[in-house]
């Protein structure tokens, strides 16, 4: 089972100056920076995924927070994405390089924004090794199997969509030579209707599956859905769970003989999570989770700029507490400083964070007694110092500070790097 990271444009700059938060003097965004698979061995993924949306705005599409330039788009044709995403030499060169879509972009409108004419020809110019059809995402998974008359119209025509588009996609891949691997992607309004899609995929001359629309799903329903398609379908041929959100539940998917899945999570709850943002093997086995210790930059933040715009509080004295704060995690670091010192200092800053939220007295008390027990947790057991990743070894202490995208990501690829060991420990227990 491997384990794709769904790109979103991530990387950090190797040389960051992390006592003076600046960029490298003359750093040049993406051609300077460094990807997680340059700066970290082992790889933290067995590939990448990376959605057409984001590459190409399609007409009438709202634009994707992520999203290549023209000028990025033309490189990638041209070169390659494999070149593009620095993902080759000896070590990656027969990794995994899956495109797709990206539907989630076009999902409000009538029809997928690309045909599959242009899509095909995406792929082949940007050499992927493998690509997923155009599909059209329906969210609604029925478990008690309604038939097609009990289902919306809207909704039967996205299933019908995704299969003429899937019948077309492979002609034309090969018609084309098959310069990538087809992967037909299966949709459907619950679990029998996604089987059937599947069974027609396979009739069509597709070895490769990817299941959509399992995003929103709980993880019995996903139980629900993958048990009878897997009956359904030849033993020989590969799933891929496209955007897999239950990442953490991976161990109890080992027995549908699923070849690939892709997720950000481990990267994006590094800062979009509440308190899970660094991970670490658990010796129970499983993962561990710690939250970060938050010190944004006053001059970043924009409630503490509002606060200070509204002389809540001055400029001067936050700066003096931030600073505070982060010399006392790095003393702390080195046992030159006292638990309960750093504690204070980190807590005393966040203070400033909560009161400028706006939220009522009693419930900003409440955040403030929960983040002194994470913070509490992440301090006494100093989880940075357990592991041996390259980018842990590399910055110490500031990749468990949540503070700047170059901290934030790093603390992401570490995530990739422990939840990837993860993954191939529990294939190797299942096997
Ligand atoms: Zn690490």
């Amino acid at each position: 089972m491997k384990f794709l990271y769904s790109d979103t444009q991530d990387y950090v700059d190797p040389e960051y100056d992390f006592i003076n938060d600046r960029n490298a003097p003359g750093r040049q965004r993406y051609w300077d920076d460094m990807y997680a698979h340059e700066m970290m061995t082992p790889t933290p993924y067995d590939g990448l995924l990376v959605a057409m949306s984001a590459v190409r705005q399609a007409p009438g599409v709202a634009k994707s927070k992520v999203r290549y330039s023209t000028a990025e788009e033309q490189r990638i044709l041209r070169d390659g994405i494999r070149k593009f995403l620095r993902f080759g030499g000896p070590k990656h060169k027969s990794a995994m390089l899956m495109g797709d879509c990206g539907a989630f972009a076009y999902v409000e409108h009538p029809k997928p924004a690309y045909s599959p004419e242009e899509v095909v020809e995406f792929y082949a110019d940007a050499d992927f090794t493998h690509g997923v059809s155009p599909d059209h995402i329906i969210f609604d998974c029925n478990t008690g199997n309604p038939p097609r008359s009990q289902v919306a119209d809207a909704v039967i025509e996205r299933y019908e969509i995704t299969l003429s588009n899937a019948q077309e996609f492979i002609k034309l891949a090969k018609d084309e030579g098959e310069p990538f691997e087809p992967v037909g992607a299966v949709q459907g309004w619950s679990p029998k209707s996604i089987a059937e899609a599947a069974v027609q995929l396979e009739k069509m001359g597709y070895r490769y599956l990817a299941i959509g629309g399992l995003v929103p799903l709980k993880v019995e329903v996903i139980h629900q859905v993958l048990k009878p398609l897997r009956q359904a379908i030849k033993p020989e041929t590969n799933i891929h769970l496209l955007g897999f959100a239950k990442a953490d539940h991976i161990h109890e998917f080992t027995g549908y003989g699923i070849t690939s899945f892709d997720s950000t999570s481990p990267l994006i709850r590094a800062f979009k999570d509440e308190k899970q943002n660094y991970y670490l093997p658990s010796p129970k086995g499983g993962l561990e989770y710690y939250a970060a210790v938050r010190i944004p930059q006053a001059i970043e933040n924009t409630r503490l700029m509002q606060g200070i715009k509204r002389g809540i509080f001055s400029a001067e004295d936050l700066r003096k507490r931030e600073q505070k704060a982060l010399e006392a995690m790095r003393k702390y670091d080195i046992g030159k400083e006292k638990f309960i010192t750093t504690l204070n200092a980190v807590m005393d800053y966040q203070r400033f964070l909560t009161i400028g939220n706006g939220e009522k007295a009693e419930q900003q008390e409440k955040d403030l007694q929960k983040m002194h027990k994470h913070v509490s947790r992440t301090l006494e057991e100093m989880p940075w110092k357990r592991c041996q990743c390259d980018v842990c070894k590399a910055v110490g202490v500031e990749v468990i500070i949540f503070r700047s995208s170059n901290r934030n990501r790093r603390r992401g690829f570490h995530n990739l790097g422990v939840y990837h060991k993860h993954v191939q420990q529990i294939l190797e227990k299942h096997s």
